[in-house]
């Protein structure tokens, strides 16, 4: 008799088996690597249902009402990028462009920039809001593996990789559409902040019933946070990609706007000279 496989034992960071549900929240648990001290949710969206494409009023309410959310963050993210990549003339991709407004201000510094963004509403909402069309095609996708390859000086994730189901295969995607020497950069939530360590010893001291603030951290709605990493676990991802971490400097309105987040740039290496 063929024996219940976990999907989830597997970590998603590692790839070596033996997570076992570690945090229980409300909905769904979080995994947690022996090996790595990954955590992740139990939930993915590849195995939700379609979502509806419809921007009705209430959909387009709901994203009007979150518009601004992170909006103070872009032009910092600007700042960011202008100190390893000189924009003027670049092909950009903002893969999770949201509803594009990272885009628009590379489109104003003269870079030619294309956006991902799997939520058709948003997709729709850009188009309507900014006339900008999105693409709902994953980065892994044949339409951008096969026509996009080393094709992009700059791609950004912002507040993405903690969002998608395979981190490691998003950001494997994302390195082999940039051009050799190009630059990627990204921000997540810092899984190091009190509030997510304190929530941990309070689960431990509680035998796991609870959650106290990990549930605001991870979401089972689609397109909600599945994993949540330490600055040392995504820089490794990086590096398993096969990027070079770049040196950042953040100012103090900067380091105030990003003090609950890890914000990272990394280089794909340039070709050898022959
Ligand atoms: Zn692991």
């Amino acid at each position: 008799m063929p024996t219940y496989q976990d999907p989830f034992s597997r970590c998603k960071l590692c790839g070596q088996d033996g997570s076992t549900p570690t945090y229980r929240l409300d909905k769904g648990a979080i995994y947690r690597c022996p090996h790595c001290d990954f955590h992740f949710l139990n939930q993915l969206d590849g195995s939700a249902g379609e979502e509806s494409t419809n921007l009705s009023s209430a959909g387009r309410r709901y994203i009007a009402s979150r518009i601004d959310e992170g909006k103070h963050l872009h032009p910092l993210r600007l700042q960011l990028v202008e100190q390893h990549c000189s924009l003027a003339g670049a092909m950009t991709l903002d893969i999770g462009a949201g509803l594009g407004q990272f885009i628009l201000l590379l489109q104003q510094q003269g870079a030619s920039a294309l956006g991902i963004e799997p939520s058709a509403l948003r997709r729709a909402y850009a188009r309507e809001t900014n006339d900008l069309e999105l693409s709902p095609h994953l980065a892994e996708d044949a339409y951008w593996q096969s026509s996009y390859s080393r094709s992009f000086d700059l791609i950004t994730l912002w507040d993405v990789i903690e969002h998608v189901d395979d981190p490691h295969s998003t950001l494997a995607a994302a390195v082999a559409l940039l051009k050799p020497g190009g630059l990627l950069c990204l921000d997540t939530p810092d899984r190091e902040v009190f509030s997510y360590r304190l929530s941990q010893v309070v689960n431990r001291l509680s035998s796991g019933t609870l959650p106290l603030f990990l549930s605001q951290f991870y979401s089972t709605i689609r397109y909600g946070h599945k994993q949540i990493f330490t600055h040392r676990q995504i820089t490794t991802l990086l590096q398993d990609c096969g990027l070079v971490p770049a040196p950042i400097h953040l100012d103090g309105q900067a380091k105030r706007a990003f003090s609950r987040k890890i914000v990272l740039a990394a280089r794909k290496p340039p070709l050898p000279t022959p």
